[in-house]
């Protein structure tokens, strides 16, 4: 585990630690008694049971089980090795790190993080520095001015100018004697398809540096000056920047968050520099690639409000469909904030002001009120009105998995349209049980032919269906990706297949082939073969309701396992309650 790094070191970094302070970069700690208690952020929760002891510098969640020291906490809370999560808290406390005595190999290993972060930061005074005292940067400055951003706003975020041309990074690059392959792993310069040699990413445009919580570059954005395309481009996913937990300005957010314990999520460099500008400093903006789980849990360390700004109905309506579920499933709950028609918030704001903006803050309605009444807006309440506005709504309906809250919305519709709750019901019942086609054919396929499956049993045969349709419909391996799916595959074999195939880097088609000549265990070349050319025709919507379906069944499993746990606390039954415990950790840990 203490790879590279002398023990001595790292006793000298664990007692400079200090884990309360740590942590409270992310969660919000309260003291209880001796100890401090939070949201857990490794996974969904609305009562804290987060738990760190400062007098034994451990911490243990409740909840799910995580526990461990500080280095544990940082490798899992930003997925980092030990040595990496080891000099990030060397560099915190002022503790230097020898690495004289490494060989090449290790040193390599262990500095290619932080050589990747110093490039960022290296490129960023370029970017900047172009910015302000080239006479190609005056264009772009001149542009930012006319969006209206003042000097202090492009000084506090250290926006940057990229000229034109293909070789300026990497001829500065190159003039400090920074090797192009290392460069190349930021994702800054591109190897030149035919010629050999580089060429830059960013070209004639302004450079937004993206920073991570400990103030480091991680990645950029960039946009042109002109109507050009595509208009925006970030970098791409490197050892430093996973845009699904990254979010455009939570550094200089995170504690205007604290204090007003609410955030305002956007969309756009722009409009986050706009709110910023204008006094609303708890504003993060998503890096083109919408809001993912992973964000809110991050937030949920900040904020317990959350306000989601969007520039019209019809992009309000589809981001609200979107995310539903996710905020659902985190426990907290969100506004939709929809702005004037032909206003984005950059717009709004040095149109009307903060008070504007913040009126219409005030009047944003949750997620599911917010589709309801844009339905309402959009169709009337004419017969033919209810009926579009029942088939609007029961889509996103479907997608919510629990039950109490799906009845509690139903009857929020059918009071607003004046319909039967019973008559909505049915229609939203009809939708998602065309969610379970897919678990029909399974059964079909069921050589036992019983009908009843314990839900263990029909969990594995969902993940065989999952990796079927990861082999057979590639095109659903992102989606797979991003609910995270594999993380809660209870089969070992299937899981490592799963991995497999996400991890594959070559042409799709050459997967099987590939994967089947090169591994030796007989019975995971079976499966993949036999998954591979399996009988069901996959199509999109097949291939959501079967992911919907196994969220869902996996959820189910750990609310029943949960009221076993309550059973048994209530009849005292210690074996059992233990053994229960165990088998919740178990479940914690595989969905991490
Ligand atoms: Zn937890």
């Amino acid at each position: 585990m203490t790879s590279f790094i002398p023990n001595d070191k790292i006793s000298e970094i664990k007692n400079s630690a200090d884990l309360v302070d740590v942590v409270s970069e992310v969660v919000l700690l309260k003291k209880t008694g001796k100890n401090y208690l939070g949201l857990c952020p490794f996974h969904s929760e609305k009562t804290p049971s987060f738990t760190v002891s400062p007098e034994k510098q451990i911490f243990y969640c409740f909840g799910c089980g995580a526990g461990g020291t500080v280095f544990s906490f940082l490798m899992k809370q930003e997925g980092i090795s030990f040595p990496d999560a080891a000099r990030s808290l060397a560099r915190k406390y002022g503790i230097e790190i020898p690495i004289t005595h490494l060989s090449s190999e290790q040193k390599r290993l262990i500095t290619e993080r932080e050589n990747l972060l110093s490039v960022n930061k290296e490129a960023m005074t370029f970017f900047c520095q172009t910015l302000l005292k080239s006479s190609e940067g005056k264009s772009a400055k001149a542009y930012l001015l006319s969006r209206r951003l003042t000097e202090k706003t492009i000084d506090d975020f250290h926006i940057g100018y990229a000229p034109l041309g293909w070789e300026h990074l990497v001829n500065h690059f190159s003039k400090k004697k920074i090797p192009a392959s290392l460069v190349e792993k930021t994702g800054l310069i591109l190897l030149k398809r035919s010629r050999g040699g580089y060429y830059d990413r960013f070209r004639n445009r302004v450079v937004f540096p993206i920073f991570n919580l400990n103030q480091q570059v991680i990645g950029f954005g960039g946009r042109v000056l002109d109507d050009a395309l595509p208009k925006y481009l970030n970098s791409p996913e490197t050892p430093v920047f996973n845009k699904s937990r990254s979010l455009y300005g939570l550094n200089r957010a995170k504690k205007r968050c604290r204090e007003s314990d609410t955030v305002f999520i956007v969309e756009g460099y722009f409009d986050l520099l706009a709110l910023h500008q204008h006094g609303i400093e708890n504003t993060v903006a998503t890096l083109g690639t919408g809001l993912t789980k992973e964000h809110i849990r991050l937030l949920k360390g900040f904020v317990s409000k959350f306000y989601l700004v969007y520039d019209s109905d019809d992009s309000g309506i589809k981001a609200a469909q979107r995310v539903i579920e996710i905020f659902r499933a985190e426990e907290v709950d969100a506004r939709i904030v929809v702005l004037p028609a032909g206003h984005d918030p950059d717009s709004y704001l040095f149109n009307s002001g903060s008070e504007a903006f913040m009126d219409v803050v005030s009047k944003a309605l949750g997620i599911i009120p917010f589709l309801i009444e844009s339905a309402v807006k959009k169709h009337g309440l004419s017969v033919e009105g209810k009926i579009r506005i029942i088939s609007d709504l029961k889509g996103p309906l479907a997608l919510i998995n629990d039950r109490i809250a799906r009845s509690l919305y139903i009857q929020k519709i059918s009071e607003r349209i004046g319909v039967d709750e019973a008559a909505v019901l049915e229609k939203v019942r009809e939708t998602s049980s065309r969610k379970t086609t897919i678990s029909n054919q399974i059964y079909r396929f069921d050589k036992t032919g019983g009908k009843k499956k314990a839900p263990k049993e029909m969990g594995s045969k969902l993940e065989r269906k999952i990796i079927e349709m990861m082999l057979q419909f590639p095109d659903a391996i992102p989606e797979v990706t991003r609910r995270n799916l594999l993380k809660h595959f209870e089969d070992e074999m299937l899981k490592s297949i799963g991995e497999m195939i996400v991890g594959y880097s070559g042409p799709f088609n050459q997967f099987v082939s590939d994967t089947i000549t090169s591994i030796d265990n007989e019975e995971k070349k079976r499966t993949i073969n036999s998954l591979a050319i399996g009988g069901d025709l996959w199509e999109k919507e097949g291939c959501n309701k079967l992911m919907n379906q196994f969220e869902s069944i996996k959820h189910r499993r750990e609310n029943t396992l949960l009221l076993k746990i309550k059973a048994a606390e209530m009849r005292d039954d210690k074996e059992e309650l233990l053994a229960l415990l165990k088998e919740k950790q178990n479940q914690a840990r595989k969905s991490g």
